[in-house]
């Protein structure tokens, strides 16, 4: 997926684009869903997405509910990404999941470095720089997150702190497989908080982001493919995924409703684009 960014031709959004980017929209779970309720919402989304076109739909699980998603979704849209992993093939770590456990089971990639996992999962910056090469290695498509706190933004540190972590989580990244990794960023003050970054903070701090990828590489900032994370709902969703460098959303709460999170996917088509046409008249 992330290794076949042409798609949509961004050049409708809010300015001329070198490059085109496919959306992504992707749900965070979290900790929610039974297999049973994760059946039941899965018969009620994929009808809603079947005849959407040029995005790229994911669900990201819990564990047990990978197989059982991979089963329901095979020959649909949507694909199926893990939450977490180790960056061990195997070993001695007692309630961990390894890349090829996931590659197994066709799970399509893995979520790392949410602010969730950052806090209380053990994921710091020294343990992506590991995350991030396994997962691309095993050829999951990493969805690494990155963000500042309420005070870190207050204190004029965003920046500082985007630097620190895109700089340390994609070290081990070769330059020609950074278009590979998507990137979702997330204000942590706008995680499941109803506080939505504003247009131009979005924009800002994913420009600023982009800017740092072609510090590295030029033609992979053109091409990796950066969501905006914090809040997004439908009614929010049209004007932020109409911003010039937003790629896609990562979605939390308003991903757990089937039809709130087909919305969503929905914004990436004609709305958004009416929107960035709005913003440009
Ligand atoms: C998230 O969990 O990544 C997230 C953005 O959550 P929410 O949409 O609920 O803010």
């Amino acid at each position: 997926m992330a290794s076949t960014p042409p798609g949509r031709d961004r050049a409708g959004a809010t300015g001329p684009s070198p490059t085109a980017r496919r959306p992504l929209i992707a749900g965070n779970w979290k900790m929610h869903k039974t297999q049973e309720q994760a059946e039941e919402y899965i018969q009620a989304l994929l009808p809603r997405v079947s005849a959407v076109d040029g995005v790229d739909i994911a669900i990201c699980v819990p564990f047990t509910d990978l197989q059982p998603m991979i089963d329901s979704t095979r020959g649909s849209p949507v694909e199926v990404f893990a939450q977490t992993m180790h960056h061990d093939p195997e070993g001695p770590f007692t309630g961990e999941i390894s890349p090829p456990m996931l590659v197994e089971l066709d799970v399509r990639g893995v979520v790392l470095g949410h602010s969730e996992r950052r806090a209380f999962g053990g994921e710091t910056d020294r343990a992506l720089a590991l995350k991030v090469p396994a997962a691309l290695a095993a050829g999951l498509v990493p969805i690494l997150c990155v963000g500042e706190t309420e005070k870190e933004r207050d204190n004029d540190e965003t920046d500082r702190k985007l630097r620190q972590q895109i700089n340390e989580d994609l070290a081990g990244v070769p330059d020609e497989q950074l278009t590979s990794v998507v990137i979702a960023y997330e204000p942590i003050w706008a995680i499941g908080t109803g506080r939505v970054a504003t247009p131009q903070q979005a924009q800002e701090a994913i420009a600023f982001i982009r800017a740092l990828v072609a510090g590295r590489e030029k033609h992979a900032a053109e091409a990796v493919r950066i969501l905006y994370g914090g809040s997004v709902k439908p009614e929010n969703a049209p004007e932020l995924l109409a911003l010039q460098d937003v790629d896609g959303a990562l979605v939390g709460g308003a991903s757990l409703d089937a039809e709130s999170f087909a919305q969503i996917v929905a914004a990436t088509g004609p709305s958004r684009l009416a929107a960035a046409s709005a913003a440009r008249r």
